[in-house]
């Protein structure tokens, strides 16, 4: 969080200090205990709002948790992957599906990768050289995209 003061929407005295605080949610049947969450707290009416740019980061880590459950990448090993293979987010998309903006909202904890998608990571991360292969794939489909146009009747 920045360090420009903020005050209270509340009661606009107050001046809101970050806080962390630790929260439980039901996951899948189980309690899923999160520390670290970030908040704010307000010194004279004693409210407690939670800002944008908080909601953003508390939300990756909820993400980041239940993935734990799930056994998947988290966003931080998607975006190491992603790095690693020196692709762009637009690219990583292009060549390995889930919508044009699909590694934003991984690596924002916006969306869980499906399962098939975490696998896929996972062996190109162990075997980079299957990117060509995707490549060529994603290459050819466009390339026949082009020739399929329907016959003229
Ligand atoms: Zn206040």
């Amino acid at each position: 969080m920045d360090t420009e003061t903020k005050i209270c929407p509340m009661c606009e005295t107050g001046i809101l200090t970050p806080v962390t605080y630790a929260e439980d949610f039901e996951y899948r049947g189980a309690l899923l205990h999160i520390e670290g969450l970030e908040g704010c707290e307000c010194n004279v009416c004693g409210a407690d709002p939670v800002l944008k740019e908080q909601i953003l980061c508390n939300q990756a880590r909820i993400a980041d948790a239940k993935r734990q459950i799930d056994g998947l990448l988290t966003s931080d090993e998607i975006r190491t992957i992603r790095t690693t293979l020196n692709l762009s987010q637009q690219d990583a998309a292009a060549l390995f599906g889930g919508g044009v903006n699909a590694f934003s909202k991984y690596e924002r904890g916006d969306v869980m990768q499906s399962v098939a998608m975490d696998r896929l990571l996972r062996l190109v991360a162990r075997h980079p050289f299957l990117l060509n292969e995707l490549r060529q794939h994603v290459g050819s489909k466009t390339e026949s995209r082009v020739c399929e146009t329907p016959p003229r009747s």
